[in-house]
């Protein structure tokens, strides 16, 4: 692919970035200045198909109408009142998530890891009131839950092990899908289990129906309280509401993030009544329920509701997945895989990071979570044309590396 000219502009703001921005991530060389549908557009001009969406995040595509609208209407009156108080749109947007989901009760943050966060004290909380102090909780190996201490602890990345010692007690690892080995793990410790259904972060491995209908029944005859991470599986992205409805089975607590504010910081834990056991002090946050994200959050899902859009995922998603079999008859890729938009394959030279970086030269957004995958999650407002447009892309870029 040709190397760009980049701007004065460009080159200046790159030069800021790497005296100010304090370093976290090898990022291009490029700044990311306007959004709209399913296309990025940086300093340059340069326009980019986005099958990254805002890592699983922007569902209904980039600056949407429903959105800017929320927030202007709800900026112009009222911005901020404070934890301390119940808001309209705080309280609205409880009603509407809890009747979704078939959950009781809703808390708000405003990151995945918060959310998370939040479902671990919940589940200490449990254990210390009803199962005599236990605290433990098993978690998967490969799974990803966030970024803070404890979310950090609660991951199951091998590499990560070593990171920011000490680090939170109280984890175990299982594999996904191995009941024996999970068994083998609960005791009188046992406090929560917690998983996604969909190990996005981990490369998109599915939970098994009948792996997660036997953990329901642990935790029922156990009283363990059972945690699903949906921050990346809810919202429409896997060709449900919420990813827990292929199962058919209901979660003790429920986290979202991501899809959830369609852009704007937002997540949720969503807890059974039974698990209403905060006192005052346990939980909370200075942004907890803040009505701009309210407001944001209340759009995104009555938007996403109203078109139909789990639907349009999981047409989309068999369509994608069709193309991408196509894909894998005509260069070395194998293990097509995954559910709706969530969607992931196997480069068998695990050159990840090159092709992702051929196809960013060449207009299209795609993610690599380890060298040897590669993972789709467009917004969910994709279509056909959008698809066969990825693909052009993506088979040009393997031939590029070739
Ligand atoms: C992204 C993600 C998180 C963390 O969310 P943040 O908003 O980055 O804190 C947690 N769990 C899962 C499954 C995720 O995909």
């Amino acid at each position: 692919m040709q190397e760009k000219e980049k701007s004065p502009i460009t080159q200046h703001l790159l030069t800021d970035a790497g005296h100010s921005v304090l370093f976290t991530a090898k990022r291009p060389e490029l700044v990311m200045e306007r959004g709209e549908g399913m296309y990025l557009w940086d300093t340059d001009g340069n326009r980019y198909l986005d099958f990254v969406g805002g890592w699983a995040v922007t569902c209904l595509g980039h600056s949407p109408a429903v959105i800017r609208e929320a927030l202007a209407r709800q900026a112009s009156t009222l911005v901020n009142a404070s934890p301390a108080y119940f808001n309209k749109p705080m309280i609205e947007f409880a009603k509407q998530l809890t009747g979704l989901s078939g959950l009781d009760k809703a808390f708000f943050a405003s990151s995945g890891a918060e959310a998370n966060e939040g479902a671990i004290k919940l589940a200490r909380k449990h254990g210390a009131v009803r199962l005599d102090g236990a605290y433990e909780i098993i978690a998967t190996t490969n799974s990803f839950h966030g970024r803070t201490l404890a979310t950090m602890s609660a991951t199951g990345k091998a590499h990560w092990r070593p990171l920011f010692a000490p680090k939170v007690p109280g984890f175990k690892h299982v594999p996904l899908n191995d009941f024996d080995a999970l068994l083998a793990a609960v005791d009188r410790n046992t406090c929560a289990i917690m998983l996604e259904l969909v190990q996005g972060e981990g490369g998109v491995h599915l939970a098994e129906a009948d792996y997660v209908a036997k953990l329901r029944k642990l935790c029922d005859e156990r009283g363990i309280m059972l945690i699903f991470d949906e921050i990346q599986t809810g919202i429409g992205r896997t060709g449900k509401l919420f990813a827990c409805e292929h199962y058919g089975i209901k979660p003790d607590v429920m986290t979202l993030g991501k899809g959830i504010g369609g852009g704007f910081p937002l997540s949720a834990l969503l807890a059974a009544s039974s698990f209403d056991l905060f006192e005052p002090g346990d939980q909370g946050g200075t942004y907890s329920g803040q009505p701009l994200a309210m407001a944001a959050g209340q759009a995104v899902v009555e938007e996403v509701v109203r078109r139909r859009l789990p639907e349009h995922a999981e047409c989309m998603g068999v369509y994608m997945t069709g193309r991408l079999y196509e894909l894998a008859r005509q260069y070395p890729i194998r293990q097509v895989r995954g559910q709706g938009l969530l969607q992931a394959f196997e480069l068998e030279r695990g050159d990840g990071a090159s092709l992702v970086e051929t196809c960013r030269e060449s207009g299209l957004l795609i993610n690599s979570p380890n060298p040897s995958t590669i993972r789709l999650m467009p917004p969910l407002i994709v279509t056909e044309a959008e698809i066969d447009e990825m693909i052009g892309l993506l088979s040009k870029a393997m031939d590029a590396i070739e």
